[in-house]
């Protein structure tokens, strides 16, 4: 059974989850442990992972027909390790906000769905590795089980990301996009958007809207641009060669992007990956997909941020919360820029 619990001192929830620690340990710590020999999530091993919630077949096709050989493009699967637990039986699927207090603390045993999202039946760990058709599949599954999350009402807000290698946090090395749906919304997320409400109330523009206005006019931290997207690596950046994947417009909503706008989306992920692994030899990096907690939906202005893992959290960001980047994002960005141009010509 996970809890999730709040600390008042730090203002922080923290999810114990100890059924975690029978999860495979492919990767972790990569030079000590032997790969698994069977690769659950490779193409006729289908077996090995529990039944799928959706298969894409070859065409990008959603079944629902038990469609179960390898020639899926996506497959979707809950998690078997999840960090939350399953949902309760007597809940009727709605997410309650109860807590009980332990003296100062409050513990909650609230639950979401969790799923995983396959995007090839490959062999492969990067999104740089995947093709055009998986790339905009993906994309395509992902949205499916977000908007099916949030019809289901099991979940107040959605987090999507990707963990690539080990020191990024994988456990196992084929690509795998995760979904987990959180029946809270936590201070991070809620000052996020009181942030964006403060915002649109001063100069009628999203916090994002406001960000790659002022990004575009001073031009020192734009990577490249395509017509629906900008790729900049943002003027705070915490992590080296951090980058933003954004709408150019904010009425682009994630869950009713068209096909041609997943397409953009996925190409930008695999060239911006590809070029990150070029450049910077391979780093452990995460994927995430920054969406608003469903209940401000309307006034959101998503974005798909990149965050490579060159650098360790210590004791000053664990005390502060302040990170330290060796890297000036106006730096990143020019070197980002010709990496990308090369890639892309290359
Ligand atoms: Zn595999």
């Amino acid at each position: 059974m996970s809890d999730l619990r709040f600390d008042p001192v730090s203002g922080l929830w923290t999810l114990i989850a100890p059924h975690r620690d029978h999860r495979p340990v492919e990767l972790l710590p990569v030079e000590k442990v032997r790969k698994r020999s069977i690769c659950p999530f490779c193409g006729g091993n289908e077996s090995e992972t529990p039944t799928a919630l959706a298969v894409y077949d070859s065409q990008g096709v959603a079944r629902t027909d038990g469609h179960s050989d390898n020639t899926w493009l996506s497959r979707v699967v809950p998690n078997k390790y999840a960090s939350f637990g399953k949902l309760d039986a007597g809940s009727n699927g709605h997410v309650s906000s109860a807590c009980d207090h332990h003296g100062p603390f409050l513990a909650s045993s609230l639950h979401g769905p969790q799923e995983l999202v396959i995007p090839t039946p490959r062999h492969v760990s990067s999104l740089s590795e995947l093709d055009g058709h998986e790339t905009r599949t993906l994309w395509h599954a992902a949205q499916d089980r977000i908007n099916s999350m949030r019809a289901d009402g099991l979940a107040r807000h959605a987090m999507l990301f990707m963990n690539c290698r080990s020191q990024a946090g994988a456990s196992l090395e084929h690509v795998h996009v995760q979904l987990m749906g959180s029946p809270v919304v936590t201070d991070y997320l809620a000052a996020r958007v009181q942030r964006n409400r403060d915002s649109l109330q001063r100069e009628n523009k999203t916090l994002v809207e406001a960000v790659l206005a002022w990004e575009l006019g001073e031009d020192k931290r734009i990577v490249t641009q395509s017509d629906n997207f900008t790729v900049l690596c943002p003027f705070a950046s915490r992590f080296a060669y951090q980058t933003w994947i954004v709408p150019n417009r904010r009425d682009v909503s994630f869950m009713q992007l068209d096909a041609r706008q997943r397409d953009e989306l996925g190409l930008l992920c695999r060239s911006l990956t590809g070029c990150l692994e070029d450049h910077l030899h391979n780093p452990a990096y995460n994927m995430l997909l920054q969406i608003a907690p469903f209940e401000n939906s309307a006034d959101d202005h998503w974005y798909v941020e990149i965050l490579p893992r060159t650098t360790r959290s210590a004791g000053f960001e664990l005390g502060t919360d302040v990170w330290v980047n060796p890297m000036p994002p106006e730096l990143a960005a020019e070197q980002l820029k010709v990496a990308q141009q090369e890639f892309t010509t290359g």
